[in-house]
């Protein structure tokens, strides 16, 4: 037991130094702007102007662009992706931008068709494109034939994720040529953090019992968290937030927490605790007491300037959260 917690103690620093370091980085860059704000400023005039949809892509972008990109994020901490509408200050900010960056697979699922229509006229990255079609989750049974859609959560598998570093770097190399060798440094540097990162989930999730392997969550977002790092996940509501749960979906979770003693189950940031809230309820109607096992952060980060506004310290807060809950 002494050498697990041991283990444990030293890769935290080493994830805890690591987190520091990208926000000693992010604190020399420009930082991400809250959504709703004016067209990026003066002191970007030498930068690559870039619009990122959430803050998983636009960390991408800063930690490859560094010093050289002025990152403006859309979606905010607490934002739901999947509802978002762009507003009119949003609408300036994409027209205003050398690049846009977005996470695609219909994460953004009210802002697609304008994304689809800016990448007639300018640089636009849809950052899951780069990624090879089968690594992807199928959104359904049916998309599995036919492939048509797919589950667009791909950041919490940290090594697919990682795999359209290369696509951001080309993105960045074409807008701005004469730091070329710098965008390849630097995504070459932080494909090494990622494999570490990748690493040290797989060896946290590890340590838990694998009959309590199973993470309960507001809706759908874990699927490849669970396919990468061997856990069982289950959503009350599906992929997308917009239809809502029903009574039976609940009732089927009630039964399942019941039938297999599942302690915990996690509230989202980004979503309503209602559901979550109701699974423990019914749970506790049927004699077993399932506690909320904390907040995950699944389709939005954490405050700008703190660890879990980046997405090194929005991976591990998430993991330290399941397995405290769940071991
Ligand atoms: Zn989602």
């Amino acid at each position: 037991m002494s050498t697990r917690s041991d283990k444990l103690t030293r890769r935290g620093l080493l994830i805890v130094a690591a987190v520091a370091g990208v926000m000693a980085l992010a604190t020399g860059v420009s930082g991400c702007k809250p959504a709703g704000d004016a067209p990026v400023p003066e002191a970007a005039k030498d930068k690559v102007v870039v619009v990122a949809t959430t803050a998983m892509v636009a960390d991408i972008i800063e930690r490859v662009g560094g010093e050289h990109v002025a990152v403006q994020t859309l979606l905010g901490p607490g934002t739901d992706p999947h509802l978002y509408k762009p507003t009119p200050s949003d609408m300036r900010a994409l027209q205003g931008a050398q690049l846009i960056v977005y996470s695609g697979l219909k994460l953004e699922g009210k802002m697609t068709d304008t994304l689809e229509n800016m990448a007639k006229s300018k640089p636009v990255l849809n950052y899951s494109d780069a990624m090879a079609r089968e690594r992807l989750l199928a959104a359904s049974e049916e998309d599995a034939q036919d492939g048509k859609q797919f589950d667009p959560h791909v950041w919490f598998d940290v090594a697919l994720w990682a795999s359209g570093i290369d696509a951001a770097r080309d993105a960045l190399s074409k807008a701005d040529p004469a730091n070329a060798e710098k965008f390849a440094a630097n995504a070459n540097a932080y494909k090494l953090i990622l494999a570490d990162l990748d690493t040290w989930v797989r060896e946290q999730i590890a340590t838990i019992p694998q009959e309590r392997r199973v993470l309960v969550t507001a809706h759908d977002a874990f699927g490849y968290f669970g396919r990468a790092y061997g856990i069982e996940v289950q959503g009350v509501q599906g992929l997308s937030t917009e239809s809502e749960a029903s009574l039976s979906d609940i009732n089927r979770l009630v039964d399942e927490l019941v039938a297999r003693k599942v302690p915990a189950v996690f509230i989202e940031t980004s979503i309503s605790p209602k559901n979550v809230e109701a699974l423990v309820q019914g749970a506790k109607a049927k004699g077993h007491e399932v506690r909320i096992g904390g907040s995950l952060f699944s389709d939005a980060m954490g405050e700008a300037g703190t660890a879990q506004g980046t997405y090194l310290g929005m991976v591990r807060h998430n993991v330290t959260q399941i397995v405290e809950a769940l071991r």
